[in-house]
């Protein structure tokens, strides 16, 4: 099918492509609604300490279980390119405040279905979305009129805010042990800057390691590398390392051409062979005569090297990556060495240990001590694979969340508190506005308390209920009364000790606006024709993995891909 416009009656006009199609007006809002509230309907069961885990299957049939938002939404397959947009949301919160990606997505899929509701009694989209930015602006304002101001540097609030975005994970019975771990990781790294402080996380690297338990996870003042040192002649540990970082390979480089090289007797490949020696031979020692012995490499280290290495008592380690080599350049002070003729004392660095140490069945190598402690390595065990892959996202979360606090030193209470908080008073505001951008600002409140009746609703409590006596029990002035799901009972919050930066609240209200708003504004989806499939693509139209998903409504195989939109 081909677009056609009339003209004047007489020659079509093509504009589009052949196989392009095109939904237009409510048709395609309704459309791409319902996508996003579908979305939204997966990962709402996962949200709170009560909510459930999903099993994920990738196409290569690997596994993964959590209830992290974004996590979820990455691995299952989204076709529908409104879908695509709340995955987006829940990308972006995670890179910005780390938690809160559910919430996001479960607010924007609030927004709009209740959008749905007033597009059904014809109110303009326009109006919709201009009574929803303005009540997002006025939400942020009462969320902050509510948070608390704290130092940054306070120890005990950090440890609670790491705690509480732990609730919510596997990891929720050891989340005491693995505060400790990332508060003093992220006190550790932490620049003063004027009041407040910079936490640049990459300076914490995350290493993780299956076997033992969650609580024989470390921390490490210093960097870990999953390798060991590369030749059984080599010491296994160096006190006061000088350190030479180097991105090139310690080998022979081959030639680009296919050369041949006919050799007619045996002393012509003794001589080739001694050329060959004397070529690495002379690369060593460069390192050597730099003084370095401890050699980190970014590529190969030829056999023949690494024995003169070995000799020379130094310590090698191969076929590091990149980030990592970059991360220890910060650490011991060292310059990254590209051409060995260019490495001289100077550009090396220094650790006070260099050690290789046994973890499991691997031996991976320890750099302690160095000139600049602002790198700390957090290394995490479990159980299992799947285990410390949980461990590790949530303790990305809750670095990320004492980042936050840290940075902006401003916390509010958890376990919906402040939504509920928020939602009575933008409904109160509400009143203010003229004509049908109340009735939108009015739903937006309501949309706010999606929050709690989900935590509430995870939590086996009555939703209807439990937000009646909470927004009662807040209107009497109890700003910090939230739901204690763990107690199943109405509580405040702060007394049990959740609590959340302001960041995410923030973060959560305007990513989930913005997207809805974006969403809303639509009123044309035109989809160019899919580029003919590759021959060996025999899987049909289902999203790999996520097969059952095709025959969803507005998902999948609903609508032609068109991720060229996005
Ligand atoms: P998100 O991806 O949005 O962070 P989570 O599954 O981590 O989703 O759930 C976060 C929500 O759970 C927040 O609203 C937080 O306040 C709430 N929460 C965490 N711990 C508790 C608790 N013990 N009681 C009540 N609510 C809690
Ligand atoms: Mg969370």
């Amino acid at each position: 099918m081909s677009i056609q416009a009339a003209n004047k009656g007489t020659m079509p006009v093509i504009l589009l492509k052949e196989g392009t199609s095109e939904t237009k007006g409510s048709e395609a809002q309704k459309n791409n609604i319902q996508a996003a509230k579908i979305i939204a309907e997966i990962v709402r069961t996962s949200l709170g300490p009560r909510g459930m885990d999903k099993m994920l299957v990738d196409s290569l049939g690997d596994v993964t279980i959590t209830n992290d938002g974004a996590t979820i939404l990455k691995e299952i397959d989204v076709q529908h390119p409104a879908a695509k947009m709340l995955v987006e949301i829940a990308k972006t919160t995670d890179n910005e405040v780390g938690d809160g990606t559910t919430s996001a997505v479960i607010l924007a899929g609030s927004l709009l279905e209740h959008a749905e509701t007033l597009l059904n009694q014809n109110v303009h989209p326009t109006i919709i979305v201009d009574g929803y930015r303005k009540a997002a602006k006025k939400a942020k304002q009462f969320l902050q009129d509510i948070a608390e101001k704290t130092s940054g540097n306070d120890r005990a609030t950090l440890l609670k805010i790491a705690k509480t975005s732990m609730q919510t994970k596997l990891v929720r019975k050891n989340s005491s042990e693995i505060a400790e771990l990332v508060v003093k990781a992220v006190l550790s790294v932490a620049v003063k800057d004027g009041e407040n402080f910079i936490v640049d996380d990459d300076d914490i690297k995350v290493e993780k390691k299956a076997g033992g338990s969650i609580i024989d996870s470390n921390i490490v003042q210093g960097i870990v590398l999953d390798k060991e040192v590369v030749h059984s002649g080599m010491p296994k540990n160096i006190v006061d390392a000088k350190i030479a970082l180097i991105n090139t390979a310690l080998e022979i480089s081959k030639t680009e051409t296919d050369a041949k090289i006919s050799i007619q007797n045996p002393q012509q490949l003794q001589s080739f062979l001694d050329e060959e020696n004397r070529m690495l031979k002379a690369m060593v020692d460069k390192v050597i005569g730099s003084g370095a012995n401890v050699v980190l490499c970014q590529k190969g280290v030829d056999d023949m090297a690494q024995h003169y290495l070995a000799k020379a008592g130094v310590l090698v380690v191969r076929r590091i990556k990149e980030s990592d080599l970059t991360k220890l350049a910060k650490a011991t002070g060292a310059r990254i060495v590209t051409n060995l003729d260019d490495l001289f004392e100077k550009d090396l660095g220094s650790a006070a240990l260099v050690e290789e140490r046994k973890i499991e069945e691997d031996r991976w190598v320890f750099v302690e001590g160095c000139k600049h402690p602002k790198s700390v390595t957090l290394l995490l065990r479990g159980g299992s694979q799947r285990v410390v892959d949980e461990v590790e996202r949530s303790v990305h979360d809750a670095i990320m969340v004492v980042k936050d606090v840290m940075e902006t030193p401003l916390i509010v209470a958890g376990g919906g508190a402040p939504e509920t908080y928020a939602a009575a008073k933008v409904r109160s505001w509400s009143k203010s506005l003229e004509g049908r951008e109340q009735l939108a600002a009015e739903k937006f409140a309501d949309a706010l308390e999606s929050i709690p009746l989900a935590l509430a609703e995870n939590a086996g409590m009555d939703p209807i209920d439990t937000l009646a006596s909470l927004r009662s029990r807040q209107l009497k002035g109890e700003k910090w009364t939230g739901i204690d799901v763990m107690k199943t009972r109405i509580a405040n919050m702060k007394s049990s000790d959740i609590i959340e930066p302001l960041a995410v609240k923030h973060q959560i209200v305007s990513a989930a606006s913005e997207a809805a708003c974006m969403i809303l504004r639509i009123d044309d989806v035109i989809a160019t024709a899919k580029s003919s499939p590759p021959p060996s693509g025999g899987e049909g139209g289902a999203p790999p993995g996520m097969g059952g998903m095709g025959g969803m409504p507005g998902m999948g195989g609903g609508m032609p891909d068109m991720g060229g939109m996005m």
